[in-house]
C-alpha cells in the first residue's frame, strides 16, 4: 500500500500547478492503491471524495506548494479515517474488567496475555487473567502457561464450569488477590454463532466490563470488518485489537474498521510474543501507511528498555539533529534485543528501500548485521559527522564491510533523511518525551 501511495504522491509533487484534471488523476491512483489494499469500497469512495473537495478548495490551489498541500490533506483525512485521536481504555472499574471477544484463532488469548503485560508495565496495574473458553480444554492451559510465563495470576477455571460463572467468580477472586484489572478470555467459534453470541451477552450482563475489545485478525481483511459489525451489533463493543499486523496483511481492515463500525482500534498485535503489542496511534499509523516511517513508536520501544536519563539524552540529540551513526548503531543493537526485527525495520523510514536493494536477505537479522557492519567500518569521526563521508571514504567503507558503494550510499542517504525527519518531528518547541506529529 505504501509503495502505491508513494507513487501517487510523486504525481502530486511533480506538478508545478494543480488543476481539476491532475488532482483527479492523482486521486485515481490513491483510490486504486486503497482498493488494492482491500479497503472497503464505500470507505474508499467517501475518502477520496472528501479529499477531492478539499483539494479543489482555496487551501490547495492558492498555495505555493500545492503538491505538498494535497499530501497534507491526504494525511489528515487518513488520520481521521483511522480514528483521529488515540483512544484510551476504560480502566475505571474496581477491578477494571476487560472482556476479549472474537472468532476462534483471531488472537484473543494471546492478546489477553499481552494486555496483562501492557497494563502492568505501562500503567503499573496488577492484572489478573480469567480463561472462560471451556469448549477447548487446551484454551485454559494456554492462558495458564502464558500467565506463568508472565507471572500473572490466572483463575483456576475448569471445563465443567459455566463461562458466566467463571467470569463472575474470576472477578471476585481477582479482587480478593488485590488485582485491579481483569482480562476475560472468552471462547470463539470459526463463524458467527448465535449460541456463542448469547453466552457473550450473558457474560457482559453479569460482569459489566468497562471494555469489550473485539479481537480481529488483520489477515482476513474485509471479512474482519463484517465480523466486527456483527459483534458490535450484539455486544456494543468498545474497541478493537487488530492482530497479526506483522504479517503481510494489506492493511484494508485497519483502514475500514473505524468508519464501518464506528469503534476505534485501540491496540495492534505485531507478533506472537507477549511483547508484540502496540497502542494504536492513528496519526502514526497514517504516516506509516503513507510511507514516512514511524519514528515515535520506535523511540517509545527503545524507551521501554533504557532508563529515563538515557532516553532524554537521545531525545535531545534527535531534536538538535545530533543523532549520529554511533548512536544509531547503539540503538539498533539495543533494539535487536527487543524482539521482532522485521517490525522494527518497518518503522524506519527508507529502510524498506534498503531491504529491496540488498536483495534476497529474507532474514532481517542479517540485514541488521549488514547495517551494523557498514557502520562499524566507519571511523569514529565519520560516525559522529556523516557529512564528511565523501566518495573515497564510501569506497573504503564498502570494501571494509563487504558491500557495494551503492549500499553505503543508500544507508547514508536514508540516515540523513531520517535525521531530518526526526528533527522536524522532535523540534518546534515540543518538550518532554511524547512529541506530537506536525499537523
Ligand atoms: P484465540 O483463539 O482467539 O484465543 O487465538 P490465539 O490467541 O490462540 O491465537 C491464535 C494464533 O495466532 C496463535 O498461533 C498466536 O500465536 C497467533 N497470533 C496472535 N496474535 C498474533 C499477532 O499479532 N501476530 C502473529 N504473527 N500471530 C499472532
Ligand atoms: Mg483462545
Amino acid at each position: 500500500l505504501s509503495d502505491r501511495l508513494e507513487s501517487a504522491f510523486k504525481k502530486f509533487k511533480g506538478q508545478g500547478r494543480l488543476d481539476e484534471s491532475n488532482i483527479q488523476e492523482g486521486l485515481r491512483e490513491v483510490r486504486l492503491a486503497l482498493l488494492e489494499a482491500d479497503v472497503n469500497f464505500k470507505v474508499v469512495k467517501d475518502f477520496t471524495e472528501r479529499i477531492r473537495e478539499r483539494c479543489l478548495g482555496q487551501e490547495v490551489l492558492g498555495s505555493l506548494t500545492p503538491g505538498q498541500q494535497v499530501i497534507k490533506i491526504v494525511n489528515e483525512e487518513m488520520v481521521g479515517l483511522l480514528g483521529g485521536e488515540t483512544q484510551d481504555v476504560d480502566l475505571r472499574g474496581k477491578p477494571a474488567v476487560v472482556m476479549m471477544v472474537g472468532l476462534q484463532g483471531s488472537g484473543k488469548t494471546t492478546s489477553a496475555a499481552k494486555l496483562a503485560l501492557h497494563f502492568r508495565r505501562l500503567r503499573k496495574m496488577k492484572p489478573y487473567l480469567v480463561p472462560a473458553d471451556v469448549y477447548r480444554p487446551a484454551a485454559i492451559d494456554q492462558l495458564q502457561t502464558l500467565g506463568r510465563q508472565l507471572d500473572v495470576p490466572v483463575f483456576a477455571s475448569d471445563t465443567s464450569m459455566d463461562p458466566v460463572e467463571i467470569c463472575r467468580k474470576g472477578i471476585e477472586a481477582a479482587r480478593e488477590e488485590g488485582c485491579n484489572v481483569v482480562l476475560l478470555d472468552t471462547a470463539g467459534r470459526l463463524h458467527i454463532d448465535e449460541t456463542l453470541m448469547d453466552e457473550l451477552a450473558n457474560i457482559k450482563a453479569a460482569c459489566a466490563p468497562g471494555e469489550i475489545l473485539f479481537v480481529a485478525d488483520a489477515m482476513i481483511g474485509q471479512e474482519a470488518v463484517t465480523v466486527a459489525e456483527a459483534f458490535n451489533e450484539k455486544l456494543d463493543i468498545s474497541g478493537v485489537v487488530l492482530t497479526k499486523m506483522d504479517g503481510d496483511a494489506r492493511g484494508g481492515a485497519a483502514l475500514s474498521i473505524k468508519s464501518v463500525t464506528g469503534k476505534p482500534i485501540k491496540f495492534v498485535g505485531m507478533g506472537e510474543k507477549v511483547n508484540d503489542l502496540e497502542v494504536f496511534h492513528p496519526d502514526r499509523a497514517a504516516s506509516r501507511i503513507l510511507g514516512m516511517g514511524d519514528i515515535l513508536t520506535l523511540i517509545e520501544k527503545a524507551q521501554t528498555t533504557m532508563d529515563q536519563e538515557e532516553a532524554e539524552a537521545i531525545g535531545k540529540k534527535f531534536q538538535r539533529a545530533e543523532f549520529d551513526f554511533e548512536d544509531f548503531r547503539t540503538q539498533m543493537r539495543r533494539l535487536k534485543k527487543l524482539g521482532s526485527l522485521e517490525g522494527i525495520l518497518k518503522l524506519l523510514p527508507g529502510m524498506k528501500g534498503l531491504k529491496e536493494k540488498l536483495g534476497n536477505l529474507s532474514v532481517p537479522d542479517k540485514e541488521m548485521g549488514r547495517i551494523d557492519a557498514i557502520i562499524s567500518s566507519m571511523t569514529m569521526e565519520e560516525r559522529r559527522n556523516p557529512a564528511i563521508i565523501n566518495a573515497s571514504r564510501k569506497e573504503r567503507i564498502a570494501r571494509g564491510s563487504g558491500v557495494s558503494v551503492n549500499d553505503v550510499n543508500q544507508l547514508v542517504k536514508n540516515f540523513e533523511q531520517m535525521r531530518k525527519m526526526m528533527k522536524r518531528m522532535m523540534g518546534g518547541g515540543t518538550k518532554g518525551k511524547t512529541p506530537r506529529m506536525p499537523r
